[in-house]
C-alpha cells in the first residue's frame, strides 16, 4: 500500500516511510491510496472468527511490504492483549469499553501498535528514532507506556501546564529510562503547533529520524478500526448495523470508524460528540469552517480547536458535503450537559462513566431522539478513575484504584518547563 500527502505536494511513500516521517515534507497528512472494500461474507462471518485473524487480515492491506506476516501478528498479539467488551445498557444503547489496556485510555491501541513498528523499523537502521508527540491528556501516557525500553527509539512528550489530570502527569512523567516530559506552558494547540513546527526544522534532522506519534501518524490512525470491528464482532447475529457516537477531539478515532465503514463494515450512522470546543459541530452547521480558541473542560482530551484528522475525514468523501452529511452528524455539550449526563447514566443505568464517554452517551441520545427505530453504541474512552476529582465529586462516590493506576501515584514526576520553541529545540538536538 502507499500512502500520499493530502497537501498533494510530495511523493508517494510506503507505510514504513509514512510511519517514520510522522507528516509529510509538504506538512500534508498522509492518506492510504486505496481503501479496499472486504466482502460482504468476511463482515457477515466475522462473530464466528478469530479476532486476531480478522484484524491481521485487514491491517495486512495497510501494512503491505513493509512488516513480515509473523511480525504483524505479533505486533497485533501486543497491541490487543486486552477485551474490548460491549455492555448494553438498555434495548437500544451499548457502551463498548476501550479503557482496559496499561494506561486506562483508548489510546493503548494505537500507540502500542506504533511502537511495535517502529520498533521494528528501527532494527533495519543505525540512525536514532526520535518520537516527538503532543497531549491533551491520554496519548502521552499510552505512548509513554507503548515505547518504553523500545530499542533504539526515544520518545518526547510535550503536554500543557495545568490542563492534564494528576493520574495524566504521572503516567507521562513517572517511566524515566527512554522518556522524556516537557511541560508547556500554554494550550494543547500550543503544543501541538511546536510540534508541527518541528518536523519542518532540518536542523532536527540532521542525526537523528524524527516523527510524531499523534493520531496524524498512520501507525496510530490505522489500528483504531479494529474497536468497532471488535464491536460489530459482538453484536448478535440479526442486529441491525449499529449507530456509533464517537466522544471527539482530534478525530483520529472517528475517522478509523468511518475507514472501516469504507471497507465495508456494518455501521448505520457516525456521530462526533464534542465539548465545547465545536468547531465541527459548526462546519456540519454551516459548511464554514472556522476554529476558535481552544477552551479547557471537563473532557479535557477533547480539548481541541482545529481537529488534525477532520482533513482525512473530508477526504474518505472525497470532499463531498452532502455525502459525509448522510454518515456522519455531529453535536457538541456543555460540561453541566455532560455532568448531567454522567449522573443519568449512574441513576439509571449504575454506569460510572468518565466526562468524555458521558459526552458520547449525550451525542447518541441526541441522534436517538430523532432516529427512534435505531440502535447504537457509544465509545467509553477513558476509565473514570483517569478523571477522579470529576466523577467523585459528580457522583458523590469514591472509585475504587485500578491495578494500572495503584503503582503511579508513590512515584516522582520528572519533567522539563519550557516556553517556546526554541526552548524544544534545544532539547531535540
Ligand atoms: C484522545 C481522546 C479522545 C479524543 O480522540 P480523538 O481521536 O483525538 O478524537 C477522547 N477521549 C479520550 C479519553 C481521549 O484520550
Amino acid at each position: 500500500m502507499m500512502y500520499y500527502s493530502l497537501q498533494q505536494q510530495a511523493p508517494e511513500v510506503s507505510f514504513k516511510e509514512a510511519a517514520l516521517r510522522g507528516i509529510a515534507p509538504d506538512r500534508g497528512l498522509y492518506f492510504p491510496r486505496q481503501i479496499p472494500r472486504f466482502s460482504d461474507e468476511f463482515w457477515r462471518d466475522l462473530p464466528k472468527k478469530d479476532f486476531l485473524e480478522s484484524a491481521q487480515e485487514l491491517m495486512q492491506v495497510f501494512t503491505g511490504d513493509s512488516i513480515p506476516y509473523l511480525k504483524l501478528r505479533e505486533i497485533l498479539e501486543r497491541t490487543l492483549s486486552f477485551e474490548f467488551p460491549l455492555i448494553p445498557l438498555e434495548d437500544s444503547i451499548s457502551v463498548l469499553e476501550l479503557f482496559h489496556g496499561p494506561t486506562m485510555a483508548f489510546k493503548d491501541v494505537g500507540a502500542t501498535f506504533m511502537a511495535g513498528c517502529l520498533g521494528y523499523f528501527s532494527g533495519q537502521t543505525d540512525l536514532k528514532t526520535v518520537v516527538l508527540v503532543a497531549t491533551s491528556g491520554d496519548t502521552g501516557g499510552a505512548v509513554a507506556r507503548g515505547f518504553l525500553n523500545v530499542p533504539g527509539v526515544e520518545v518526547v512528550i510535550l503536554y500543557p501546564k495545568d490542563k492534564v489530570s494528576d493520574i495524566q502527569e504521572r503516567q507521562l512523567t513517572t517511566l524515566g529510562a527512554n522518556i522524556r516530559a516537557l511541560r508547556v506552558q500554554g494550550t494543547f494547540d500550543d503544543c501541538q503547533a511546536m510540534v508541527k513546527r518541528a518536523f519542518q526544522d532540518p536542523v532536527l534532522f540532521e542525526n537523528q529520524a524524527l516523527t510524531s506519534a499523534n493520531s496524524i501518524n498512520i501507525a496510530r490512525w490505522l489500528p483504531q478500526m479494529l474497536y468497532y470491528v471488535r464491536a460489530v464482532q459482538q453484536l448478535p447475529p440479526e442486529a441491525a448495523p449499529p449507530v456509533f457516537s464517537v466522544p471527539s477531539g482530534n478525530f483520529g478515532n472517528l475517522c478509523a470508524g468511518l475507514l472501516a465503514s469504507r471497507m465495508g463494515m456494518p455501521a448505520g450512522h457516525f456521530i462526533a460528540a464534542t465539548n465545547s470546543n465545536d468547531t465541527i459541530p459548526r462546519y456540519m452547521e454551516s459548511r464554514h469552517y472556522d476554529p476558535h480558541p481552544a477552551v479547557a473542560s471537563l473532557s479535557n482530551a477533547m480539548d481541541v480547536a482545529d481537529p488534525s484528522n477532520f482533513v482525512r475525514i473530508l477526504e474518505l468523501f472525497e470532499n463531498d458535503f452532502q455525502k459525509l452529511g448522510s454518515k456522519l452528524s455531529a453535536y457538541s455539550f456543555t460540561d453541566a450537559q455532560t455532568l448531567k449526563a454522567m449522573e443519568t447514566l449512574f441513576n439509571a443505568f449504575k454506569y460510572t462513566a468518565d466526562p468524555h464517554g458521558a459526552v458520547g452517551y449525550l451525542g447518541l441520545v441526541r441522534y436517538l431522539e430523532d432516529h427512534p427505530d435505531r440502535t447504537g453504541i457509544f465509545l467509553e474512552t477513558a476509565h473514570p478513575i483517569k478523571f477522579r476529582e470529576t466523577v467523585e465529586t459528580c457522583l458523590d462516590l469514591e472509585l475504587e484504584l485500578p491495578m494500572q493506576i495503584r503503582g503511579l501515584l508513590d512515584r516522582e514526576k520528572v519533567f522539563s518547563d519550557i516556553g517556546t520553541y526554541e526552548e524544544l529545540r534545544e532539547a531535540l538536538r
